[in-house]
């Protein structure tokens, strides 16, 4: 089976989808890749999402990509004596260590090293933005705040320090004990939340030594300010617009998308972009206008994936939703306008063989109208640089390895399979055609672009291309 569409679609798991049947109608419907969304949910009910998503993986024989996104370091209030507070706009309001319940005074902030970070005039978002304290006068243990709109706060609302780098590590324990627990379930990418610094990629890359790939979540402004050498330690990005939107002012959001997304393209790293895509569908069983356009933005934008949230883990329409992305990004694929779009925002290959080899497929392809180009990739990364190049025809991946199969499944056009590594061109040409065949991409007698590396078999060497047709194998 294939996909009919370049740009991927991530769909969370959640109570809304995790039965058996619902995971693979999601499949069917056009989930590339599934998220573990470790701020819900206990570990078992995480197992067993993964479980099924293994088994129907083996009975559809499709490499399917699963990420682990990790809660990070969200920091949130204590709880009420009433469960809920209203606040006016001018009064004092105190955030501090101690245990008792909150009242309309006050309320626990467990987390000192804030109090370390905040000085006069800082402002502090809860409950997404929802809420605005002015710090007045801070110390290590307590902050008083002037509140600045009239607002409701309730048990452990989450709290943003925009602007501020805290110096906190972008693990927690829970982070930690989660991410051990994802690595020996085998899941293919992991997401760290609230990335700050490039260090923090480096910190997590020690922990993962090498059993995923590494999505860095982009939603702290500190992030952006890093935003090259992040992306640079990164293995993949997610634009996670839901706390960006409340660390800088929304009308800022638009432009951090676009800036990330071209920065990811121009480094061939794949890019999600991230929240509220289709957030009407959490009830109802079409999205807004906007939203339709909002998913399309980010497909002309060239984004190697969308990314649905709560429509999915805990929305009342999830294959709806699923459906509904899978029909707005084949509609921008099929708009005349959009090769045109992506073009434009093209990349020049860098000044490697494989660059120069998948610039060069992608020509030849486009002129000839090859149904394919095809990769032969160990480590994957042959078939990420073909993608980089952003052709207008699927990307074959053939790789030995299951892991990079079900990884490539994130990127930009590429339809992953394993197959037995290749010892010369004209096996590679062969077992090209195979897929191609046996996988709805072509037909006898139509061409192919195939790339490899010569010699065969060594890491690294893609720097051949060989137009040729399918054969009847
Ligand atoms: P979250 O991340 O859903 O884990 O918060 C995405 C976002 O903030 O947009
Ligand atoms: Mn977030």
């Amino acid at each position: 089976m294939r996909r009919f569409r370049h740009a991927k679609i991530l769909a969370t798991l959640g109570p809304a989808s995790s039965s058996e049947e619902v995971i693979e109608t999601l499949f069917l419907a056009g989930a590339d890749v599934f998220r573990l969304n470790f701020s819900h949910g206990s570990q078992d009910d995480h197992r067993a999402r993964l479980e099924t998503i293994r088994a129907l993986a083996r009975r559809l024989k499709r490499p399917i990509g699963v990420l682990a996104d990790l809660q990070g370091p969200k920091l949130r209030i204590g709880t009420f004596a009433e469960g809920k507070v209203a606040l006016a706009a001018g009064q004092s309001f105190r955030l501090d260590l101690l245990d008792a319940p909150g009242t309309t005074e006050r309320v626990r902030l467990p987390h000192p090293e804030i109090f370390e970070a905040l000085v006069p005039g800082t402002h502090l978002l809860l409950d997404d933005g929802r809420v605005r304290l002015n710090v007045v006068h801070a110390t290590a243990d307590y902050a008083e705040t002037e509140v600045v709109n009239d607002g409701v706060l309730s048990d452990r609302k989450g709290v943003n320090v925009p602007g501020v780098t805290l110096d906190i590590s972008p693990l927690t324990k829970k982070d930690r004990a989660d991410l051990a627990f994802a690595l020996d379930l085998g899941v293919d990418w992991v997401a760290l939340s609230f990335v700050q610094r490039p260090d923090d990629i480096s910190e997590i890359r020690k922990l993962v030594d090498g059993q995923a790939g590494i999505v860095a979540k982009l939603e702290k402004p500190s992030a952006l300010e890093h935003l090259d050498a992040i992306v640079e330690l990164s293995d993949a990005v997610m634009v996670a617009r839901g706390d960006l939107g409340v660390e800088i002012p929304p009308e800022r959001v638009p432009m951090a998308q676009k800036r990330i997304v071209s920065t990811c393209r121009a480094a061939g790293k794949p890019v999600i972009v991230a929240t509220q895509m289709l957030e009407s569908m959490i009830t109802a069983p079409a999205p807004t206008r906007a939203e339709a356009s909002d998913v399309a933005t980010a497909v002309y934008d060239g984004a190697d994936a969308v990314m649905l949230s709560a429509e999915t883990a805990s929305g009342a329409y999830p294959v709806q939703a699923v459906e509904m992305m899978d029909r707005i990004i084949q509609a921008v694929e099929s708009d005349p306008q959009y090769q045109g779009i992506v073009e434009a925002s093209h990349r020049d290959p860098e000044a490697t063989s494989a660059d120069a080899i998948s610039a060069a497929a992608r020509q030849v392809a486009q002129t000839l109208g090859a149904k394919a180009i095809a990769t032969f990739t160990h480590s994957g990364s042959t078939t990420l640089r073909a993608a980089r190049e952003r052709p207008m025809v699927p990307i074959l991946c053939l790789t030995p390895n299951l892991d990079v199969a079900r990884r490539l499944s994130l990127a930009w056009g590429v339809h992953a399979v394993i197959d037995s590594g290749i010892t010369s061109f004209t096996e590679a040409v062969q077992r090209a055609s195979h897929v191609a065949i046996r996988d709805g991409f072509a037909e006898p007698g139509e061409r192919l672009v195939v790339t490899a590396g010569v010699p065969f078999g060594r890491a690294g060497t893609t720097n051949s291309l060989r137009v040729a047709f399918v054969e009847d194998v």
